[in-house]
């Protein structure tokens, strides 16, 4: 059995063609992709099908979603610490305003945020901003 077929299969995702198409395309993407951006890089996909394989990524914990500013969503792997009962992967994104990509910093963790007990935290995202390293050669 390949790795990506195995690794859909301990997310409990059953793995269909589709579904290893677009594994295998964000495994081989070092910055985090919109859905336009599979969706035009890929070709020949449906983007319904395409919409519903990263929701079924995202809920399993193979995925998540990163809002950047951008005004777009994107998507990146998980590490493999997350699973179908959540996302524990918190870590800081870097958005290069040079080639407007997004990166996790898997090694840089959100710190933990203090609020008035009366709020409840769902969910904690942070973006920092400025030129990546491949731009900053
Ligand atoms: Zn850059
Ligand atoms: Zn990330």
């Amino acid at each position: 059995m390949k790795d990506s077929e195995q690794r859909l299969l301990k997310h409990q995702i059953k793995p269909t063609a589709m579904r290893l198409v677009v594994l295998n395309f964000l495994l081989d993407q070092s910055a985090a992709q919109s859905l336009t951006d599979i969706e035009l890089k890929m070709g020949r996909t449906d983007r319904v099908t395409l919409y519903r394989t990263i929701r079924t990524f995202e809920e399993n914990g193979l995925v998540h979603r990163i809002e950047d500013g951008s005004g777009i969503t994107k998507f990146a792997l998980c590490a493999p610490g997350c699973n179908v009962e959540g996302h524990h992967d918190l870590h800081v994104h870097f958005y290069c305003l040079e080639c407007k990509e997004t990166h996790c910093l898997p090694k840089t963790h959100i710190p933990e945020v203090k609020l008035p007990s009366t709020y409840k935290v769902l969910e904690t995202q942070l973006v920092v901003k400025g030129i990546c390293s491949n731009c900053s050669e």
